[in-house]
């Protein structure tokens, strides 16, 4: 935790917070705070600066918070991608969101199993969880936006597809016919990301329509480090 992310409801006057939760254990077990320590702190979509200590017992971690600078900038890129198995999801999203990813948009395509839709990981309550960690590991303060969009994929593309920021389309697909990713791309970019089965030949014929095919080399990679691979090249 590189940033303690505050909410409104922490405070108890317009500079002082008290935390109770796993922030106050951090707190306390991991940076071994002691009263008078600067720590960074930010709040939930504003800006960030320091809080320092006035006091930390075993229930209550309690701050004095100046914020003064704003969070890092965002990542002007749309991560569209195939819903992923629970375990990949929550990694995409702590990780693409620790890299600046403001806007998710998951979507469902032949091979993505119909039981991902209802896992928690894919509810608001575990996705929440994971902006927040991402969040705190990069002291940034936004929390992005992410849309689950369980339709077939044609109702997909004439759905919500359209609902996407002007600008470059990416569709990250190894293999004949792709291009080696570009580097630092100036955005605004939307990325495409398929499932761990691969996309179907008419659903590649599909986005081929709508935009570039791009690959990192021979090597198929799981969609977590993919994603990540990819941002880093076009970041
Ligand atoms: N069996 C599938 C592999 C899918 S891997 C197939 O042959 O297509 C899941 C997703 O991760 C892919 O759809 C792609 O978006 C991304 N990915 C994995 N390795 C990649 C690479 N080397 N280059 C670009 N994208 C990759």
């Amino acid at each position: 935790m590189n940033l303690i992310l505050l909410d409104p409801s922490d405070f108890v006057a317009t500079d002082r917070v008290v935390l109770r939760d796993r922030r106050r254990a951090h707190v306390q077990q991991v940076h071994r705070a002691a009263v008078g320590d600067s720590l960074r702190v930010g709040l939930v979509g504003g800006r960030v600066g320091r809080g320092t200590v006035l006091a930390l017992d075993d229930a209550t971690l309690e701050l004095a918070v100046s914020l003064h600078d704003d969070p890092p900038p965002p990542l002007a890129l749309t991560l569209v991608l195939a819903l992923p198995r629970p375990h990949s999801l929550r990694k995409v999203l702590q990780q693409a969101t620790a890299m600046g990813v403001k806007r998710f948009v998951c979507f469902r395509c032949a091979r993505v199993e119909p039981s991902f839709f209802t896992a928690s990981a894919a509810q608001p309550p575990g996705i929440g969880e994971e902006l927040r960690l991402g969040l705190e590991q990069a002291r940034d303060t936004v929390l992005p936006a992410v849309e689950v969009h369980p339709q077939p994929f044609h109702r997909f593309l004439a759905e919500v597809w359209p609902t996407l920021p002007e600008g470059q389309v990416l569709i990250a697909h190894p293999g004949p016919g792709a291009v080696a990713c570009p580097r630092a791309v100036a955005g605004p970019i939307t990325l495409v990301v398929g499932p761990e089965g691969g996309f179907l030949p008419a659903e590649v014929a599909r986005l081929a329509e709508l935009g570039t095919s791009i690959d990192l080399g021979p090597r198929i990679l799981r969609v977590e480090t993919a994603v990540v691979a990819l941002l880093a090249r076009l970041a």
